[in-house]
């Protein structure tokens, strides 16, 4: 991971020794000695973190994290305030700007790298879900649709992982108390946990006596279910080497005993912030992935999918010699449908019409909706004697059974037409297996609709 780093300080010397450091965790560094010069960075290059003094003359450092949170094109990246003096209002204040982390001077190597990396990976992660997802707009990135990430921040579900005497009570005393808190002392019961209740932060203890707290973090990484819950693990000074090996395994944080019960927090409020906007961004994702193959109005594929499937279906089936059918269905009159009872009414018939599609297809049939009323099923290893016998079962559920079309029970019978065509050698192409399905069905219409046609050659 190759993150950019701007370096903020009006002072040489600071600039110097975090860019050193940094590069030397093969980070790349920019620098600035300005607010103004920040901000002016930042507006026109690809920053991934920004590590910002506070105290510089002209244009302090909460001013500039103000501005850069308040700007469109800047307020989703990170900002750590590297504060001298240790002071609770210093990090106050500056969370209070937007900054998402906060490092104290001098600046600790181990903290240093962590908040760095860590930003760094939720800020690529979250530009490649942005991206692929085309535009912000279109995410619903606007502040009307957006998480509320201040609400995010301040109720989370935590499960704390420690086998101290007290240790759940402490913890609940200095925590927040819009959070909820629940306690476990064996990293296997707490995986167990895991599994079957929604948690929003997992806070692990590495002083477990009988047990590995990493262990625990790499589990919870390794299980996709929840592999992007926020880590938070509790260490103390002299096991750094621990704490660089979890950090390497991508837990998210760590705070030092006795824990700082203001910092706490605000580490809390932060992984929380960030889980909620990375969790809104994937599923806003997996919302349109779905919508790109997914026909909204029945359920079925769509149009789209099938054209990709169909071409993988048939390559497969010519690879193994299996039998491979297409069967493509077409509702009858259905334009008369829409005239005489309205357009809804025509909507309520294509959703029961693919209902009855899905019920007498088998789960590896492809069923999609291609057209107004025009239906394709894809029917892997099924000859012609099979899907014909299907397509037949699936005109006869059509036309046996009426369609409700209001509430008050009101039916209408309807009929459909289907043209079969099936792989013949393997010279064949989906085009060439789609085209003589829909001569079949042209042919089922000219003959009179409400009839199974196949296009054997
Ligand atoms: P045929 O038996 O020859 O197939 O006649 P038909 O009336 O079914 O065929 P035609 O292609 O003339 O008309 C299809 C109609 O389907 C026209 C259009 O208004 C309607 N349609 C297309 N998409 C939708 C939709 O999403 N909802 C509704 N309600 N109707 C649709
Ligand atoms: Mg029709
Ligand atoms: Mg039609």
């Amino acid at each position: 991971m190759t993150a950019r780093v701007l370096v903020v300080d009006d002072l040489v010397a600071n600039v110097k020794l975090l860019e050193a450091r940094l590069s030397a965790e093969y980070f790349e560094v920019v620098t600035a000695m300005s607010g103004p010069e920040a901000l002016e960075i930042c507006a026109r290059e690809a920053i991934d973190v920004v590590l910002l003094d506070v105290m510089m003359p002209g244009m302090d450092g909460f001013e500039v994290c103000r501005r850069l949170k308040s700007a469109p094109r800047t307020c989703h990246l990170p900002v750590v305030m590297v504060t001298a003096l240790d002071q609770t209002s210093d990090k106050v204040r500056g969370l209070e700007a937007g900054a998402d982390d906060f490092l104290s001077k001098p600046v600790d190597e181990i903290a240093l790298i962590t908040r760095v990396r860590n930003l760094a990976r939720v800020k690529m992660l979250n530009d490649e879900m942005m991206m692929r997802a085309a535009t912000r707009q279109r995410l619903g990135l606007d502040a009307e649709t957006g998480p509320d990430l201040e609400a995010a921040g301040q109720s989370g579900r935590v499960l704390l992982v420690d086998d101290r005497e007290g240790a759940e009570e402490r913890l609940r005393t200095q925590l927040d108390r819009g959070h909820t808190l629940a306690c476990e002392c064996d990293p296997a019961a707490a995986l167990a946990r895991l599994l079957n209740e929604p948690f929003d932060l997992l806070i692990v203890s590495l002083g477990l006596r009988d047990a590995d707290g990493l262990r625990l973090c790499s589990q919870v990484r390794s299980v996709d279910v929840i592999r992007h819950l926020p880590i938070i693990v509790l260490t103390e000074k002299g096991d750094e080497a621990r704490l660089m090996r979890g950090l390497d395994m991508g837990i998210n944080d760590y705070l030092l005993r006795p824990l700082d019960t203001a910092e706490m927090n605000a580490r809390v409020r932060s992984q929380l912030r960030r889980k909620c906007f990375s969790d809104f961004l994937r599923s806003r994702l997996e919302e349109r992935v779905e919508q790109a193959v997914i026909d909204p109005l029945t359920g079925l594929h769509n149009r789209r999918y099938m054209d990709t499937h169909i071409k993988s279906q048939l390559n497969d089936a010519v690879k193994r010699g299996k039998p491979f059918s297409v069967m493509l269905t077409d509702i009858d009159y259905f334009k008369s449908v829409n005239d005489t009872f309205g357009h809804d009414v025509g909507d309520t018939v294509l959703k029961e019409f693919a209902a009855r599609l899905r019920r007498n297809t088998r789960g590896i049939d492809l069923a999609a909706r291609i057209g107004g009323e025009e239906f394709v099923v894809l029917m892997p290893d099924t000859d012609v004697d099979r899907a014909s016998q299907v397509a037949e079962r699936l005109r006869n559920r059509i036309e046996v059974e009426p369609f409700r079309i209001s509430h008050a029970g009101d039916e209408i019978w309807v009929t459909a037409s289907v043209g079969v065509a099936c792989l013949q050698n393997a010279t064949d192409t989906a085009d060439g297996l789609l085209k003589r399905a829909d001569l079949a069905l042209y042919d089922a219409k000219r003959r009179g609709r409400n009839i199974v046609a196949v296009k054997a050659a």
